[in-house]
C-alpha cells in the first residue's frame, strides 16, 4: 500500500483547508463567547458571524440577513423543504422535486406525503438532466415549492436550474436548489439562478463538517424546524457554531477567489480520467459527458461489483465511491442511476472518482494504472 492516500472521493467531503483552520482557532480557543452574550467576549463572537454573513452574502449576491447558518447541507435541505411546505399549508399541497436528489431532498418529502402533502418526482433523461418543460407541465394550482438540486452528487450532471427558477418565479412559486455539490465548483448568484431558497454545506468546499447555510429570500416565508432561541433570525434556534461559521465562510470565499486556477485544472484531470478508462472494455461513463461537475468523472463497468472495485482500489491506498450511499452487502442499486434507466446489473458496478484541489497528475496516473487490472481480476473472479 503506498504511503499517502490516493483521495479521489471529493465529493463525499473534502480536507480542511490549513487557512479555513486557521480563521477558525481563535474562535475555539480565546474568543469563545457565546454570541447572545452583551459583554464583549459575546459581542466578538457576533461580530465574528455577521462578518461571515457578509462574505457568505457577497458570494451569493443577497443581502446579509438572508443567511442562516445551519448544522449540515442535510439540515438545510429540511429547513428549506419543511418550512415552506408547513409556511403555505394553506395554499397549497404540492411539491415538485426530481428522482435523483439526494436523500435529504428526497426523505424530507417522502416525509411530507406522511402529513398529507402530494410530491412528484420529476424523471430525467439517460445523462441525468431534469427538462424544465417536464416540470413546467407538473405545475399546477396547488404547487408550493419546487426543489431542484443544482447539480447531482453521483453522476455530476448540472441540471438546468435557472431556466427551471425562471418558470418558478412567473408562477410565484417558490424555488429551493440543493447546492450542496455546487458550492465551492459553480457560480452562486442567487439572482441569476432565480432561487428562493439554496442549501449549502461547507465540509463539501475545504470547511469544517457540521456546518450549513440556507438561503432564505426576503419575502419567502419558512417556519422554523428547531424551536428554541430566536438566533438566526428565529428560523434557527441553538447556540452558533462561531468558529464552523467563520470557518464555512473562509472556505467559500477563498473557494471562489481559487476557482478560475482551479476550474481549467481539474476539468484536464478529469476529461483525461474519463478518455483513458473509456478505454477499458464494457466500462461506461454515467451523467452528462460535458455539462458536469468539474471533478466528477463516474462510470460503470459491465460485469463487476461497485464494492469490489472500491475494496480492491483501497488495497492500493486509493479512496473512491460507487456514488451512492449503500451498505455492504446488501447494496440496492443506486436510485440516481436507475432513474437514468441503466439496467439494474450495470447500476451494481458504478463507480465515481471526485478529484480535489490537491489532486495532481501523478494520483490521476495511479488509478489508470490499477483500475484496468483491478476491473480485470474481478472479471475473472466472477
Ligand atoms: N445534498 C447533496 C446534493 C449532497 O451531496 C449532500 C451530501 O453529500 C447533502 C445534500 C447533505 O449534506 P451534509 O452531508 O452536509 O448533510
Amino acid at each position: 500500500m503506498s504511503e499517502r492516500t490516493i483521495y479521489l472521493d471529493h465529493a463525499a467531503t473534502t480536507p480542511l483547508d490549513k487557512r479555513v483552520l486557521e480563521a477558525m482557532l481563535p474562535y475555539l480557543m480565546t474568543e469563545y463567547g457565546n454570541a447572545s452574550s452583551i459583554y464583549t467576549l459575546g459581542r466578538h463572537a457576533m461580530q465574528a458571524i455577521d462578518r461571515s454573513r457578509e462574505q457568505v452574502a457577497d458570494i451569493l449576491g443577497c443581502r446579509p440577513t438572508e443567511i442562516a447558518f445551519t448544522g449540515c447541507g442535510s439540515e438545510s435541505d429540511n429547513l428549506a423543504i419543511k418550512g415552506a411546505a408547513y409556511a403555505a399549508q394553506k395554499k397549497g399541497d404540492h411539491i415538485i422535486t426530481s428522482a435523483i436528489e439526494h436523500h435529504a431532498v428526497l426523505h424530507t418529502c417522502q416525509y411530507l406525503e406522511r402529513f398529507g402533502f402530494k410530491v412528484t418526482y420529476l424523471p430525467v433523461d439517460g445523462y441525468g438532466w431534469i427538462d424544465p418543460a417536464a416540470l413546467a407541465r407538473a405545475i399546477t394550482d396547488q404547487t408550493i415549492l419546487v426543489s431542484v438540486m443544482y447539480a447531482n452528487n453521483e453522476v455530476g450532471t448540472i441540471e438546468p436550474v435557472a431556466a427551471i427558477g425562471r418558470l418558478c418565479r412567473e408562477r410565484k412559486i417558490p424555488f429551493h436548489v440543493d447546492a450542496v455539490q455546487a458550492g465551492g465548483a459553480l457560480p452562486l448568484d442567487v439572482a441569476e439562478l432565480h432561487a428562493d431558497l439554496l442549501s449549502l454545506s461547507a465540509h463539501k468546499f475545504y470547511g469544517p463538517k457540521g456546518v450549513g447555510l440556507l438561503y432564505v429570500r426576503q419575502g419567502v416565508r419558512i417556519l422554523p424546524q428547531l424551536q428554541g432561541g430566536s438566533q438566526e433570525r428565529g428560523r434557527r434556534a441553538g447556540t452558533e457554531n462561531v468558529a464552523g461559521i467563520v470557518g464555512a465562510a473562509t472556505a467559500l470565499r477563498l473557494a471562489y477567489d481559487d476557482l478560475p486556477r482551479t476550474t481549467p485544472r481539474l476539468v484536464a484531470l478529469r476529461d483525461r480520467l474519463i478518455a483513458s478508462i473509456l478505454t477499458i472494455p464494457g466500462s461506461h461513463l454515467t451523467g452528462h459527458p460535458t455539462d458536469r461537475l468539474p471533478n466528477n468523472a463516474s462510470f460503470c463497468f459491465e460485469g463487476v461489483e461497485g464494492e469490489s472495485i472500491l475494496l480492491s482500489l483501497d488495497l492500493q491506498g486509493i479512496a473512491a465511491s460507487t456514488g451512492s450511499a449503500c451498505t455492504s452487502g446488501s447494496a440496492e442499486p443506486s436510485h440516481v442511476l436507475l432513474a437514468m434507466g441503466l439496467p439494474v446489473e450495470l447500476a451494481h458496478g458504478s463507480l465515481r472518482l471526485t478529484l480535489g484541489k490537491d489532486t495532481t497528475e501523478e494520483d490521476v496516473d495511479a488509478v489508470l494504472a490499477a483500475l484496468p487490472a483491478v476491473i480485470e481480476k474481478l472479471r475473472a473472479l466472477g
